[in-house]
């Protein structure tokens, strides 16, 4: 099994339409074809990998498995959750994912399991990305998304028969999915090629899901997305993915956050940060400046008389929402203090004033800064 993108492969963009890939495929099979090049290891790789990429991206199913969890989507006997670790909320057991696969085309992976093909399949976990801004991440929110998804065929009920019973065993495999050849002194055994190893064969396909056993529908779900989220979260929604095959469960729904940028704030862990102009005047003497709550409030910001730019205030309790308490962090607020400009004859005046008492030669104040440069003055 090939570790290299199956899109690159292909020579195909992401979005690239069946029929592109199909038409790529073709081209690229004829050009590696192992007819072709006779003795051409480099060749008969390429012509390998160009299979295995196909294998996945003709399938839809396969193919959204894929660009959702890469490699790993077909990863042998993985048997588990695609998401080892990582953060989300509701992660109960997430088997089964690799299995659906596994089974489906067991050995032309590369795996070792011998059991019969199952006839129920799980169905393909889907995603949904969903963009929301800092201020509902902050409050949590409750949405109504629309998604592209699978339903049961209703005609067949899963079987993809015609007669909507179930599909007959493979007779070629007798329902194993694996047939047995004589290669000189050897036995190999190989998925068989009637049902793909699958193990059964629909003879008279059902007309209305074509034999898959389902049809695509559009669904539209509540989501409820809690407070104080992060960036890149996922929600799990157990059995709204795709829907099951031939009676199996369906397969889980994803929700991806993604948080938008805030024109004020940032946020880190469960406190915010900003950066805040104020005037000379407020800094020195000390005011109260007027900035906008993430909840929708205002804070009241005292800025102490004698504040300096780049000085950092902290406000207790106007941070982003704990996840799963009614708590906050707090907010850090960075000074930057605003030299004045187009200043009128009179401002002039009196500022040329207060340098004349503040016997003020431009030198700066900060008495470490001036320990610094004292040296480079020296040398
Ligand atoms: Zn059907
Ligand atoms: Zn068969």
């Amino acid at each position: 099994m090939t570790e290299k993108d199956y899109y690159e492969i292909l020579e195909v963009s992401k979005t690239a339409s069946g029929d592109e890939i199909k038409k790529s495929f073709r081209k690229l099979a004829m050009q590696y074809h192992p007819d072709r090049n006779p003795g051409d290891k480099e060749a008969e790789a390429k012509f390998k990998e160009i299979n295995e990429a196909y294998e996945v991206l003709k399938d839809e199913q396969k193919r959204a498995a894929y660009d959702r969890y890469g490699h790993q989507a077909f990863a042998n006997g993985a048997g588990g959750n695609p998401f080892g670790g990582e953060f989300n909320f509701e992660f109960g057991d997430a088997g089964g994912f690799a299995d659906i696969f596994s089974s489906v085309f067991g050995d032309f992976m590369g795996g070792g399991r011998q059991r019969k093909p199952s006839y129920a399949l799980r169905g393909a976990d889907a995603r949904y990305d969903l963009s929301i801004s800092l201020e509902e991440a902050f409050s949590g929110l409750e949405k109504e998304i629309e998604i592209d998804t699978t339903e049961v065929c209703s005609h067949c009920h899963g079987h993809g028969t015609a007669d909507g019973n179930k599909a007959p065993a493979c007779p070629h495999c007798q329902g194993t999915g694996k047939v047995r050849m004589q290669k000189g002194f050897f036995v190999m055994e190989q998925s068989c090629p009637h049902c793909q190893g699958t193990g059964y064969l629909i003879t008279e396909k059902c007309q209305e899901c074509k034999g898959n056993g389902f049809t695509k529908t559009k669904k539209t779900l509540k989501v409820k997305i809690p407070a104080g989220i992060y960036d890149g979260s996922r929600i799990r929604m157990a059995g709204a993915g795709h829907a099951g095959i031939r009676g199996g469960e369906n397969g889980d729904l994803y929700i991806f956050i993604e948080v938008k940028e805030h024109k004020l704030y940032e946020r880190g862990d469960n406190n915010l940060y900003a950066q805040v102009p104020v005037s000379m005047c407020c800094a020195a003497l000390g005011g109260t400046v007027e900035i906008p709550g993430i909840d929708g409030g205002k804070i009241e910001l005292k800025i102490p008389a004698g504040s300096q730019s780049e000085e950092i205030i902290k406000v207790k309790g106007q941070g982003f929402s704990i996840l799963r308490s009614n708590s906050r962090g707090d907010l850090f607020v960075k000074l930057k203090v605003e030299t004045p400009v187009n200043l009128s004859a009179r401002q002039k005046e009196l500022l040329e004033e207060f340098r004349t008492i503040s016997e003020d030669n431009c030198q700066p104040q900060e008495k470490s800064f001036l320990d610094k440069i004292k040296d480079l003055f020296v040398a």
